[in-house]
């Protein structure tokens, strides 16, 4: 008889099912407690004869261990299921989340874009990893030219035998020009804003990443005055009504003739200060007439079509606007920097 009490409470035991805390709590005064069925099974235990004694206790022990279990089981099932229940996120921002800040060389991007967009100019993009006949084949530099060591950058694929095949991270977004003229027949009139990289040693004044915006503009009898008359615009939206530029002899592989534009200094306005070295000029952008060898590259007919072109860092141009010292400031995500651009949005 007891045995097979024994035995039907192990299945029942075995079977046990709770949803909450309350029912487990039930199930174990039902089995475990005082009253509970199994310290019940004692008082018949004396009655059972010597002989069987041992077995029937060894029994009884495993349906009260089973009973323990089962019931210890159960309770971490519903906890689990109790915590996904409430699924709180204890790392998130509390309300009322702060309102941030833009970058300050987003603000700038933003307004080089602003200023050349209301000239006509449109977005073009193009992938930051690109591949040497974009980047610098297509573009006039010839595979051995020493203008290369100047854009030195960080190869992610070397060719052993074509240079033209090799994958690098874009020094200059002039890479974009050369997909877009690939792409599309004159007249083309695009900025090509984005990060660059340079095999550089990082310092206050270079990083081994930065940004760029540079310009294109292709078209029959296109000239060096409209190229001038673009940037001036440009420069007296950019630094105030007042700003005089001017125009230096430069070299680039990709435009010939090639310039450095400067603008008059807007802290001196041209008198000769600190800031500018005391020349009263500060240096703002490379520029010239796209070399013909870079259109026929493209498939464009440099006996048809003549263009300019021009491109800026936007850290120099923030560096100038806002008086940023160091560059890597930029990139060092230190809020109090960031903040002190609150008022710029
Ligand atoms: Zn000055």
């Amino acid at each position: 008889m007891l045995l097979e009490k024994i035995e039907s409470l192990l299945k029942e035991v075995s079977t046990l099912t709770a949803s909450n805390a309350d029912e487990i709590e039930q199930l174990r005064l039902k089995y475990l407690s005082k009253k509970g069925e199994i310290n019940a099974l004692m008082a018949d235990f004396r009655n059972v004869a010597a002989d069987q004694k041992k077995m029937v206790g060894v029994k009884i022990n495993e349906l009260k261990q089973l009973a323990i279990n089962k019931i210890n089981e159960l309770k971490q099932q519903t906890e689990t299921v109790e915590s996904q229940k409430d699924d709180i996120d204890l790392t998130r921002t509390a309300y009322p989340i702060p309102l941030g800040t833009r970058h300050p060389l987003t603000i700038v991007k933003n307004e080089i874009i602003d200023i050349f967009r209301r000239m006509g100019f449109t977005l073009a993009d193009g992938p930051e990893i690109d591949d040497d006949l974009h980047v610098f084949t297509k573009l006039n530099f010839a595979a051995d030219h020493p203008a290369r060591d100047m854009q030195d950058t960080f190869f992610i694929e070397q060719s052993a035998n074509d240079v033209t095949k090799n994958v690098l991270l874009r020094s200059h977004t002039s890479g974009d020009q050369a997909h877009y003229m690939e792409t599309h027949q004159p007249p083309i009139r695009i900025i090509c804003p984005g990060r660059v990289y340079r095999n550089e040693a990082i310092s206050a004044r270079a990083h081994c990443f930065f940004h760029q915006v540079e310009g294109l503009y292709i078209d029959k009898n296109v000239s060096f005055t409209d190229l001038k008359q673009v940037l001036l615009t440009f420069a007296r939206e950019m630094f105030g009504a007042e700003t005089k530029i001017r125009l230096r002899p430069s070299y680039f592989p990709f435009t010939e003739p090639s310039a450095e534009m400067d603008i008059s200094c807007f802290i001196c306005g041209g008198e000769g200060c600190g800031f500018c070295k005391h020349t009263g000029w500060v240096e703002i952008l490379g520029c010239g007439m796209v070399d013909p060898n870079v259109l026929e590259a493209c498939g464009i007919d440099s006996k048809v079509y003549t263009g300019y072109a021009f491109g800026m860092g936007v850290e120099r141009i923030t560096n100038l606007k806002y008086r940023v010292s160091d560059l890597r400031m930029f990139s060092e995500n230190d809020m109090r920097f960031l903040k002190e651009f609150e008022a710029a949005n």
